[in-house]
């Protein structure tokens, strides 16, 4: 706290990310990133990049990238809005789209940014709790409100909601924007981006950091009728022109075009997380259903503050949240078969001691 801060800025609750720590043989289960790397494509486009080029600034629209998005969801070029990463659109959503007179509403338990940029923009917000087994109740939804965001599947739970689900709320909806947060969604979920073209009141939004392996670059997308599209670039144009680098722009239109890439590492991660339930269950866990990248897990009898902490000393980090309802459970990444493997022979030596 100092004299100097804004008063805003003393009310601010800021998200804390996972930790990037630097510890040799890690295995980093925490942040939920691709353990396999991105498109070889995509690692080309940045070499053959960079040079002299980048004493340029970069295309302040990102045009080719928003092309490249629009072919392959069947949409047109001025449907698609590009960010700093899906943290940067959403932050510009809910300075956009979100602030209305009526509460914005979203699960209890989801993503840790919702609350931070409710109060960094001065949204009043309604958490809805979801029901025992950690499921969206979609009934709960049905009051008066002036938008909606849904991480689909959700996060941290990994349960996602059939598409039929968010059309209904769509359609209770009209007059309410109603985001859809599709970080995960190529895990398993089913996306709402067919439902773009009949619903004005709906923007899905996508990231390039977990299925197609690109966190480090910081890639997300919005998709949208026009009229959200633009309320997202009115802002981001009164915020920062390029926040999309050079390099960024190559080299994540080359990963959206290579799909074949996309679907390998995807199914490879949705392997691996069907191998490591049943395996965590054996070892006497509550595992959530998953459609994500990560699993969401209790023990029946270890504090998930002392599972963490364990598995911290051994190498393994696993995210935790000390937070009502979920502080038993471990958020845990799917990592390559070998990292599952070691994560659960770990676990095994820690639960016989
Ligand atoms: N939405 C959800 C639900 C997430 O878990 C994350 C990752 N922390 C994001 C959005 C943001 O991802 P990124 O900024 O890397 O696109």
């Amino acid at each position: 706290m100092s004299k100097y801060w804004s008063p805003i800025v003393r009310k601010l609750q800021p998200y804390v990310a996972g930790e990037q720590a630097r510890i040799a043989n890690l295995v980093k289960l925490n942040t939920n990133e691709n353990p396999y790397g991105p498109s070889p494509r995509a690692l080309e486009a940045i070499r053959e990049a960079a040079d002299d080029r980048l004493r340029l600034y970069p295309d302040p629209t990102a045009t080719e990238l928003r092309e490249a998005i629009a072919a392959r969801f069947g949409l047109t070029v001025d449907e698609v809005f590009v960010g700093n990463g899906s943290d940067e659109v959403l932050a510009h959503t809910f300075q956009a789209l979100l602030k209305h007179e009526r509460p914005l509403l979203y699960p209890d338990v989801s993503y840790n940014f919702y609350p931070t940029y409710s109060l960094l923009y001065g949204i009043e917000a309604v958490e809805i709790p979801l029901d025992d087994g950690f499921r969206i109740r979609l009934e709960d939804y049905d009051r008066p409100c002036g938008a909606l965001i849904i991480p689909n599947p959700n996060a941290p739970t990994g349960i996602g909601l059939p598409l039929a689900g968010i059309e209904a709320l769509l359609a209770a909806h009209p007059e309410a924007v109603v985001v859809i947060d599709e970080a995960y969604v190529d895990f398993g979920g089913e996306s709402a981006v067919r439902l773009v073209s009949t619903y004005p009141n709906l923007l899905v939004i996508q990231t390039l950091s977990k299925s197609r392996s690109l966190a480090g670059l910081r890639i997300g997308f919005a998709l949208g009728q026009r009229p959200l599209i633009e309320a997202l670039e009115r802002v981001k144009d009164s915020f920062n022109s390029y926040p999309l680098d050079r390099l960024a722009q190559l080299a994540a239109t080359e990963a959206i075009r290579d799909e074949d890439w996309f679907d390998l590492c995807r199914m490879r991660v949705i392997a691996s997380r069907e191998g490591l339930i049943p395996e965590l269950k054996a070892l006497g866990f509550e595992v959530l259903p998953s459609q994500a990248n990560f699993v969401f897990a209790r023990h029946e009898r270890q504090s998930g503050v002392a599972l963490q902490a364990g598995l911290r000393e051994r190498n393994i980090l696993v995210r935790h949240f000390a937070r009502p309802r979920i502080s038993d459970f471990l958020r845990i990444s799917i990592g390559t078969d070998e990292e599952c493997a070691r994560l659960v022979s770990v676990l095994r030596d820690m639960l016989a001691a």
